[in-house]
């Protein structure tokens, strides 16, 4: 993908020490945090310059291309929100996408599902592999998510393998609980099995706008249906705005939904989205995920090719402990730059 950057810099020959970096510096004072800046030169005379700024002053380099100019780097202005519970040891999530279309085609989704996007299962068999080879790789919770898991007609097989291995939380839009989906969603265990189900606004309009008319309606719906249903229920949201996070506070107070079961998140700007907060690898702690196409560092990007680890999924063994190293390599990279600018 080509990002759009709020300002474009043309390095036009300078590097750090001939005025490059002063320039830099300006266009960064002027910005607003998450802007994204752009710069194309030479990658032997600038390039690990700028990645080491970047590391160093917690502005975070997103995406490096080849261009008829030169090499354009992306970075994007002031550090990313931190994850939560980020302690969580590497690989005890794993998240699975198990099929990549959807009955919906939310502007936002960060992996382009959409009722026209090809059906890329992962089907029941590499399911039930999976399912077999976690727990001895330290697999203690399991996230499956679609496009839209509920329109696989091997649903239930699917979450019942994956129950059989750890807790499992099933991500979807809720809007398709009648005839054979709700027996299959009737066929789960209800202690080994839960749904995050997406509500973004406390009131139709803010969900509408970005997910289509009468979706709201119909996932509070949904949500109904799943708890009396006897399923415990997350309600997730994704926000543009610190103000709308806070307006659907209240409206989950309101509603006496735990503090467990809300998940709060800013759009991220991939996939569809044309907005939002620009995520680096280097910004995600990894959280494993597997989709028909491989095994990728998070879900947030699970066809980004920047956050592609490897296309052998199995062993599974072998994919977690390339993920597990490359989260050391990088981490300790980052560590040795910001060593070599000690100075004292
Ligand atoms: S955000 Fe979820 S519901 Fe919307 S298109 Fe993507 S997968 Fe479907």
């Amino acid at each position: 993908m080509r990002w759009e950057a709020d300002i474009e810099l043309d390095a036009r020959g300078r590097t750090f020490a001939s005025g490059l970096l002063v320039e830099l510096i300006a266009a960064l004072r002027g910005s607003r945090d998450g802007a994204l800046l752009a710069i194309t030169g030479d990658a032997s005379a600038i390039g690990a310059d700028l990645e080491a700024w970047c590391r160093l002053t917690g502005n975070s380099l997103i995406a490096s291309t080849s261009e008829p100019g030169g090499t354009r780097w992306v970075l994007r202005c002031g550090a990313a929100p931190a994850e939560p519970d980020h302690r969580r040891p590497i690989g005890s999530r794993l998240w699975l996408y198990t099929n990549f279309d959807c009955n919906l085609c939310c502007d936002y989704c960060c992996v382009r599902s959409s009722p026209t996007a090809q059906r890329r299962a992962l089907g029941l068999a590499r399911v039930q592999r999976i399912a077999g080879e976690a727990p001895s790789v330290g697999v203690t919770e399991i996230f499956v998510t679609g496009g839209e898991p509920f329109l696989l007609p091997d649903i239930a097989g699917v979450l019942a393998a994956c129950a059989a291995a750890a807790p499992v939380t099933v991500l979807t839009n809720g809007m398709l609980f009648s005839g054979s989906r709700l027996r299959a969603l009737q066929s789960l265990e209800r202690d080994r099995v839960s749904l995050q189900i997406s509500l973004d606004s406390a009131t139709p309009e803010g969900h509408d706008r970005h997910r289509g008319q009468g979706t709201w309606a119909r996932a509070w719906e949904g949500i109904q249906r799943a708890r009396a249903e006897g399923f415990r229920v997350r309600l997730a949201a994704t926000v543009s705005t610190e103000a709308e996070a806070d307006a659907f506070r209240t409206f989950l107070d309101a509603q006496k939904i735990a503090e467990e079961d809300r998940v709060i998140r800013r759009i991220a700007c991939r996939g569809f989205a044309s907005e939002g907060i620009a995520l680096a690898r280097a910004d995600l702690v990894p959280e494993v995920t597997i989709t028909s196409e491989g095994v990728y560092w998070h879900p947030v990007g699970a066809e980004d090719e920047d956050l592609l680890v490897t296309r052998e999924i199995f062993p599974l063994s072998d994919a977690f402990a390339a993920v597990r190293q490359a989260f050391e390599r990088e981490s300790e990279q980052s560590r040795r730059l910001a060593a070599i600018f000690n100075c004292a």
